[in-house]
């Protein structure tokens, strides 16, 4: 871990960076839209400084087997365009030993005769994303930053207060490493990352739109008696979506008690207050996953550790307030039903950071307003189109009115067989089209 006395000495304390070459971003929250914006900056050859309330780890390379789990016990599947960002980086080869790809789709309703399934032969794609453990990530996308010399990270940082001024914004935080107390660092334009409680969004008066589904997501690993071939499953179950994704079989990491290419991800949904009885108990948890997703994947045999998270959709109300964006969870937290959530948030940081890189070019202000207003606009479109199509998916099967599930039924069928609707979902799913 880079140390704060070190780069305090290193300038990002002194006064307000004026000089067009001096011009830092500031990021407020390190989970993994924060270290990946602050990746891509790098690669644009801009500075940035990155505050995280927590600590993070003292890890080197030689923890790639012993990776904890300090970020997160989720797996995410990205999208190939997300792939493509970690590739234009120079990240992937780094990440993809830990990539499962995703070979087909299936997708059904529990009690139904609607199936539909999508194959990457039929798609001409070379696959429709990868499924990498959290845990995976985070502890590369650190290891890069830390590598760095265009990131400093600060830990430990509680984010307290933001001031804008007309050539700058001062953020001031808590810093828990020692007995410094307060801190204060200037930059030319900040973006918080800071999650779906973002700190920094109510700091700037942001209000947000919020829905409650009433439902948890219950995450975990489980081995399957048949192998997972590289399929993923989207399964709709009366008590909520359940979707089954490949994993790879990781070495040496204290969790090889699964058999190699059985390993799968699993994300569950059910009613809020209904959680502790699925992870305190696994032999319940395994009957419940069989009974909604049948023979499919034939049994559910082994289920390991397990974490829940409540779901709730939090939008904010705008996105660019003077210097400050709002990205990743702060910006919008999506139901992870379709798996859509942080390969959006992979594409507004791309954009911005491309945004960013262009005004350095020019010599302009890389916190200028109109510019980040820009980028709110350019990326709206997006945004909506996947909130939508989120909150469609999550509605559209949840009703049990005999009629809608006919009727979705019949369009799931429709949906398998006719030709020209298939490659613009698979399109659309794999983030390609923004
Ligand atoms: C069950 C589940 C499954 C999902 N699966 C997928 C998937 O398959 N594909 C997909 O694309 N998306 C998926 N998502 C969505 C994805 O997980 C999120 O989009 C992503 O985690 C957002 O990351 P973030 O960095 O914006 O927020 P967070 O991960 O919440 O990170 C915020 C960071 O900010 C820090 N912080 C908070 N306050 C402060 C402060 N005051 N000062 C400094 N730092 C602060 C926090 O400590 C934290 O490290 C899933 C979500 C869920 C719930």
């Amino acid at each position: 871990m880079q140390n704060f006395e070190q780069h305090s000495a290193n300038s990002n304390l002194d006064p307000k960076p004026n000089a067009v070459t001096d011009q830092q971003v500031l990021i407020a929250g390190g989970g993994h839209v924060g270290l990946s914006f602050a990746l891509l900056l790098a690669h644009h050859g801009i500075k940035s400084t990155l505050l995280e309330k927590n600590s993070y780890p003292e890890i080197g390379p030689e923890d790639d087997a012993k990776r904890s789990h300090y970020l997160d016990s989720r797996n995410t599947a990205l999208s190939r365009r997300t792939v493509q960002i970690y590739q234009e980086i120079g990240l992937w080869d780094e990440l993809q030993s830990h990539a499962c790809r995703i070979d087909a789709v299936q997708i059904s309703e529990q009690g139904s005769f609607g199936r539909a399934q999508l194959k990457k032969e039929e798609e001409k794609v070379e696959s429709f994303g990868q499924v990498m453990e959290n845990a995976w990530l985070g502890h590369k996308l650190l290891l890069a930053a830390q590598d760095e010399p265009l990131i400093t990270l600060i830990d430990n940082a509680d984010v307290v207060a933001v001031e804008q001024q007309a050539d700058g914004v001062t953020l001031t935080f808590n810093y828990y490493d020692g007995s410094e107390g307060e801190q204060q660092l200037q930059g030319s334009v900040l973006v918080a990352c800071d999650g779906r409680d973002s700190t920094v969004r109510q700091l700037l008066g942001i209000s947000t739109t919020d829905y409650d589904y009433g439902q948890t997501a219950i995450v975990g690993v489980v081995e399957t008696s048949m192998p997972h071939n590289h399929v993923a499953i989207e399964r709709f179950s009366p008590a909520g979506p359940l979707a089954v994704l490949p994993l790879t079989d990781p070495e040496g990491d204290g969790n090889n008690k699964y058999q190699k290419g059985y390993r799968r991800s699993v994300v569950w949904v059910c009613a809020n207050g209904e959680e502790q009885q699925y992870l305190e108990d696994d032999a319940h948890f395994l009957a419940t996953l069989q009974q909604a997703f049948g023979e499919r994947a034939g049994s559910f045999i082994k289920a390991g550790r397990r974490g829940a998270y409540p779901l709730t959709r939090v939008l904010a109300d705008r996105q660019v307030k003077g210097r400050c964006v709002i990205m990743g969870n702060a910006a919008h937290t999506l139901h992870p039903v379709a798996g859509q959530g942080f390969n959006l948030c992979m594409r507004d940081a791309h954009v911005l950071a491309e945004m960013l890189s262009e005004q350095v070019k020019q010599g302009a202000d890389i916190g200028d307003k109109q510019m980040l207003q820009r980028y709110e606009k350019a990326r709206q479109s997006d945004q909506k189109r996947v909130i939508r199509f989120c909150d469609a998916v999550v509605h559209g099967f949840t009703h049990s009115n005999p009629a809608i599930k006919l009727a979705r039924n019949v369009a799931l069928v429709a949906f398998d067989k006719l030709p020209n609707i298939k490659p613009l979902v698979a399109t659309y799913a794999m983030g390609l089209k923004s």
